[in-house]
């Protein structure tokens, strides 16, 4: 299925399968932040704007984020997501997630990644920088919302790649492999003191401002202190914090 394009800057374009994919046009390579789902051809649409050879990356190795990794050769990921990736590139993982999708989703999908696809890993460390030409992106290790789960942060234009650490509304720390709101609160004091002027989040819009940041390690310290309320989830029961436009859920005995 074709994937919606749109244009946000003149070197930046958005992709959209069930998580956004962003597409950076450097002088001499392209990067593609996360691969989708892979329920549309977000590798099609990229190669058709790019016209220059494309690095993949994802923020992390949820399955609505490597979809699509299996068309390239190599997608870089932090290493501390490789025990995420194979868990959730399970086919009975897949077949649970994927029921639990919307209706499209759930309907096209299964078809087409019932069984386990190539994740092509290779493996990244915090700090790794990814050279365009022009322009250079640095991996930013944000652990939370899985282990390895990263920011992509280009220095020259202040730009923050969220994926699922740095979006609005909330941040899941209720999943498997999950961190603790304290690891989620050092993550988000790390992106504090980068010069971050925009952020382009994983889901929900296409761009926002740092001002999540703040936000999200005062509903870690609320958290601290014990606030929230505990609802219930699908295994158990959950915590979850409110704090200015954001909230956290965790598992009810996170410290
Ligand atoms: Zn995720
Ligand atoms: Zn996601």
């Amino acid at each position: 299925m074709k994937a919606r394009v749109e244009r946000l800057y003149d070197d930046l374009y958005v992709i959209q399968d069930m998580c956004n994919c962003y597409l950076l046009l450097g002088s001499e390579k392209a990067l593609l932040v996360d691969t989708g789902v892979g329920l549309r051809d977000v590798p099609a649409a990229a190669r058709s704007i790019a016209r220059r050879p494309i690095v993949a990356v994802n923020t992390h190795a949820h399955i609505d984020h490597f979809g699509g990794n299996h068309w390239f050769d190599g997608v870089f990921v932090h290493r501390a997501d490789e025990e995420v990736g194979a868990f959730q590139n399970d086919p009975a993982f897949r077949k649970y997630a994927v029921n639990a999708m919307p209706p499209p989703v759930r309907l096209v999908l299964p078809k087409r990644i019932w069984g386990p696809l190539p994740l092509n890993y290779r493996f990244v460390s915090d700090g790794e920088t990814i050279d365009l030409g022009d322009r250079k992106v640095e991996f930013v290790h944000t652990p939370g919302h899985t282990p390895g789960s990263c920011c992509l942060y280009e220095p020259s234009k202040g730009y923050l790649f969220g994926g699922d650490t740095l979006v609005p509304r909330l941040v899941l720390l209720n999943l498997d492999f999950s961190e603790t709101p304290a690891v989620l609160k050092a993550s988000m004091e790390k992106l504090s003191a980068l010069d971050v002027r925009k952020v382009f989040p994983g889901h929900h819009v296409y761009e926002t401002d740092a001002s999540l940041i703040a936000d999200y390690i005062g509903a870690c310290d609320a958290h601290a202190r014990g606030e929230g309320f505990l609802a219930h989830d699908m295994t158990g029961m959950k915590r979850i914090v409110k704090y200015g436009k954001v909230q956290i859920e965790c598992r009810a005995d996170s410290r």
